[in-house]
């Protein structure tokens, strides 16, 4: 596996100019979050998800502002597991409320 480190797609030199709000590669890469990224603007998981990595759509897709797939998955997955967890608990402890506030019935009073 060829590696990322010092590439010139992903690194820059130092330089004492170096100024990051103006350089190029830090212009893109800081646009790389969901909440700019037009695939993400409906996302249920837009909150949480963070991204992803930048690499790994790179690779997939030649291009970082691309969804990384498998996390991308992973994390709406993870998303709905979490809500439809929280709707159950919920719904269980009104149920379990709703049982204890109930007159108790005469057969076993
Ligand atoms: S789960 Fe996928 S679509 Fe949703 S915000 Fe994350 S990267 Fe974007």
């Amino acid at each position: 596996m060829p590696s990322i480190l010092r590439h010139e797609k992903y690194f820059t030199d130092y330089s004492p100019s170096f100024d990051a709000y103006h350089h190029p590669y830090w212009e893109h890469w800081r646009k790389r979050s969901p909440i700019g990224m037009d695939q993400c603007a409906d996302c249920l998981a837009l909150g949480n998800c963070g991204g992803g990595c930048a690499y790994a759509a790179d690779k997939a897709h030649a291009n970082i502002m691309a969804l990384d797939d498998i996390f991308c998955t992973f994390s709406k997955k993870v998303i709905t597991f979490l809500v439809q967890d929280l709707v159950k608990n919920m719904r269980d402890r009104q149920t379990a409320s709703a049982e204890n506030t109930a007159p108790v019935p005469a057969s076993i009073a």
